[in-house]
């Protein structure tokens, strides 16, 4: 059955080389109990390593039925264990942290057997060791003799042919030690079975054959017994392992040790938290420092905001308003947008609030304080609920008088002459932080106040006599209108001092529009009839003034909107609406778009140092978890190389570990989203969780989850190499 010429094991360490044994002959047949003894470093082990497949052999042939085993590879080796060779060990090689049917079962479910169909199998053999008290009982609470008595039952489980045990007895009290051997020969028959031992009375009646090793070499090979016959053989049967095994040994060593299956979830916990936390704080920082940008022209930067003009430089018609409301994304239009970037003052007394004008139109939800206007001149003012006037000053807002003026900075578009308004009402505002006021107002108000506006912010240019003139346009209730009158100075530059029913051109020009009004002119003044045509009095202070009738004036000023905001509901979806709106002759532009940053250079390097910083953190928490879970999976070597020595395969326990860690990533990660979902939902109060969320789309959390399982599997096929790279014993070795 096994057969061995002139074999010899070497071993290499660092360039010197050992003998393990020299020059073996041996030739043992089914049916033998042999046992083998010799004083410590003899070479019994290292005999016995090789017999079974576990070690390799440099001189020699071995025999295994008559096949030639010298160009076995690792993988032929692992397939003889599993048909032929059952391992019993001095240390006992046992799952520590698997109950005794668990430690049984694991070798048929490793030979892909399934769980059901050997329950009774395994029960029956736990029996006849005398364990069956114990078969739930974790094998770390066990003595030394059950300990020993498990391993015999699983090499007993999978029926090979050859059973070799290394000093089985080693580790045991004498009492047990008859136990163990009392199995073992009821185990014996119909195999081989190879012993080593120190204690050779123990087996003295058992054995059929006493071989004595001495440094390295048998010295002594007597068969003591004759074994009647050759037993016929009969290879141990075995599938590949299932894949519904690798699921259960997978998910089973997720939780069988739970120190080691929290340290991993923490660590996987830890590093989807803190990769996504850092992401997610880089998004922050640089969503801000966009933020951060100054606009000269506007106040209002807010990024739901487009200014939008027409194409043609026409003013917006209410048909236009109506039509950009239908568009799905707009949230309101705010028709004089001008007045949302000039900060005004309300004042009466000496009392003063700041802030920007706001169509009463577009106020939303209910106020607060009072009433809603219902004259041309109330107004509702939105104010912090914090403000000075609202905790102890209310009565001298409420239903009082105050007076519109230019703020005190540096916009001067309003003119000297103040517009009244009264408080009915008040809204707190939202936002807590500021304490400048919103001032919602009648149309007309602000229509007035666009007209002064207008009025001072263009360029206006007279064209008389044929070329054009400097002086200062006047407007009179008392001209007629289409008419205007000059002073009679005026008359000598004129051809035959004709002035009258001569033509008259006013040019007014500004950002938005070009205007211009043809008028005659109807007479001169003189100082005695100044006051008379004109309606002024003061004719010193007024000389070389143009009066012309009010209306017409007016009618120069009193323009509709040619700017106008739009205020979208999703900023995301922001440049499709401009699409929508460019589709109408409408020029739209966000007014963050404006937006001057100070120091762009400057700005640039701290994104470009962000970033840097940003992929070494993640790099190192990479490296930090990686080095962990090593560390971990370093204390499960003898559990993994346990696997091996029962005929695991290199696929099988990358496929077993891939599973554990697979399990164990997703259950962190998912237990991670959970605590975002509950914080999101307000469940758990975890704000700057809910902050930081926001910047994670389920992009970026798909991503994280990927990465997650791609190191784990990484992590898998690196721990199953670096196990596979040398012989089963030498790894065993290099662990224990
Ligand atoms: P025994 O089991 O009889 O006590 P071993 O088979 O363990 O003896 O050892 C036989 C010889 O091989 C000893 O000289 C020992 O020092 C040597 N040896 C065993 N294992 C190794 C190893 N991994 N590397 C180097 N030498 C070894
Ligand atoms: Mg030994």
């Amino acid at each position: 059955m096994l057969k061995l010429e002139n074999v010899s094991k070497f071993y290499y360490n660092k360039g010197i080389i050992a003998s393990g044994f020299t020059k073996i002959n041996l030739d043992l047949k089914i049916g033998e109990f042999v046992a083998i003894t010799g004083e410590s470093g003899s070479g019994k082990s290292t005999l016995l390593n090789v017999i079974s497949g576990l070690d390799s052999y440099e001189e020699g042939e071995m025999y295994i039925n008559g096949e030639e085993t010298s160009h076995y590879t690792e993988k032929d080796f692992e397939d003889y264990r599993r048909k032929y060779i059952a391992n019993i060990f001095q240390s006992f090689n046992l799952v520590n942290s698997y109950t005794v049917y668990q430690n049984v079962e694991l070798v048929l479910l490793l030979n892909g057997y399934k769980k059901k169909e050997v329950k009774n199998k395994i029960l029956d053999i736990i029996e006849q060791v005398g364990l069956t008290k114990f078969k739930n009982t974790k094998v770390s609470k066990l003595s030394g003799g059950q300990k020993q008595r498990v391993a015999i039952a699983r090499a007993m489980v999978k029926d090979t042919p050859i059973i070799v045990a290394d000093e089985p007895t080693g580790n045991l009290d004498s009492e047990s030690a008859k136990e163990v051997i009392e199995i073992l020969k009821k185990v014996s028959k119909n195999k081989l079975v190879v012993v080593v031992t120190h204690n050779i009375e123990q087996i003295e009646n058992i054995a059929t054959r006493i071989i004595k090793m001495h440094d390295g070499r048998i010295v002594e090979n007597v068969e003591v017994k004759k074994i009647e016959e050759e037993k016929e053989l009969e290879i141990c049967k075995y599938n590949n392992m299932s894949m519904f095994n690798k699921y259960r040994l997978g998910i089973r060593n997720t939780f069988n040790i739970k120190s080691k299956f929290f340290l991993l979830f923490a660590v996987f916990f830890f590093m989807s938290s803190a990769i996504l936390a850092e992401y997610a704080s880089f998004q922050m920082s640089e969503k801000e420092s966009v933020d951060e940008g100054y606009s000269i022209a506007f106040n209002d930067l807010s990024p739901n905001r487009l200014l939008i003009n027409k194409y043609n430089r026409n003013s917006f018609t209410t048909e236009d308003y109506e039509k950009i409301k239908l568009l799905s994304n707009v949230d309101y239009i705010v028709e004089d947008d001008f007045f949302i970037d000039s900060e005004i003052a309300i004042s009466r007394e000496n009392m003063s609030l700041y802030g920007t004008l706001q169509d009463i139109e577009t106020i939303k939800g209910n106020i607060d304080l009072g009433r809603m206007p219902e004259a041309e001149d109330e107004i509702v003012i939105e104010i912090n609920k914090e403000h000075y006037y609202i905790t102890d000053k209310q009565d001298e807002l409420l239903n009082k008088t105050f007076s519109i003026l230019k703020s005190s900075g540096m916009d001067s578009w309003t003119n000297d002459k103040e517009r009244d308004v009264v408080i009915v009402g008040v809204k707190y505002a939202q936002d807590k932080n500021s304490y400048n006021c919103k001032f919602y107002v009648s149309n007309n108000i602000l229509r007035e106040l666009r007209t002064k506006m207008n009025q001072n912010y263009s360029n206006v240019k007279l064209f008389m006599n044929n070329k054009y003139q400097q002086y200062t346009i006047e407007k009179s209730d008392k001209v007629e209108s289409g008419t205007a009158i000059i002073e009679d100075e005026f008359k000598y530059e004129f051809k035959d001092y004709k002035v009258k029913n001569q033509p008259m051109t006013i040019y007014v020009d500004n950002l938005y529009y070009q205007d211009e009004l043809n008028l005659s002119i109807i007479g001169t003044y003189t100082k005695s009839n100044f006051e008379r045509l004109t309606g002024f009095n003061n004719y010193d202070s007024n000389r070389y003034k143009i009066f012309i009738n009010t209306d017409d004036y007016n009618s120069l000023f009193d323009k509709p909107s040619y700017q106008s905001s739009v205020y979208v509901k999703n900023e995301e979806n922001i440049e499709q609406t401009i699409q929508e709106l460019e589709n109408m002759g409408i020029h739209a532009k966000k007014v963050t778009d404006f937006k001057v940053n100070q120091g762009e250079i400057y700005q640039r390097i701290i994104k470009i140092i962000k970033v840097i910083v940003t992929i070494i953190l993640i790099i190192v928490l990479f490296f930090i978890s990686y080095m962990i879970i090593k560390i971990v999976l370093k204390s499960r070597n003898i559990y993994y190389t346990t696997l091996r020595m029962l005929g695991a395969t290199y696929k099988n326990v990358r496929r077993i570990l891939d599973i554990e860690l697979f399990v164990n990533s997703t259950l962190s990660y998912g237990i991670l989203l959970l605590i975002i979902y509950c914080a999101k939902a307000n469940i758990i109060p975890l704000e700057y969780i809910v902050k930081l969320s926001e910047f994670l789309s389920w992009r970026e959390y798909v991503l994280m989850y990927v990465i997650l399982v791609v190191i784990a599997r990484l992590i898998s096929a690196k721990f199953a190499k670096k196990l596979f790279k040398n012989t089963t014993i030498n790894t065993y070795n290099e662990e224990v």
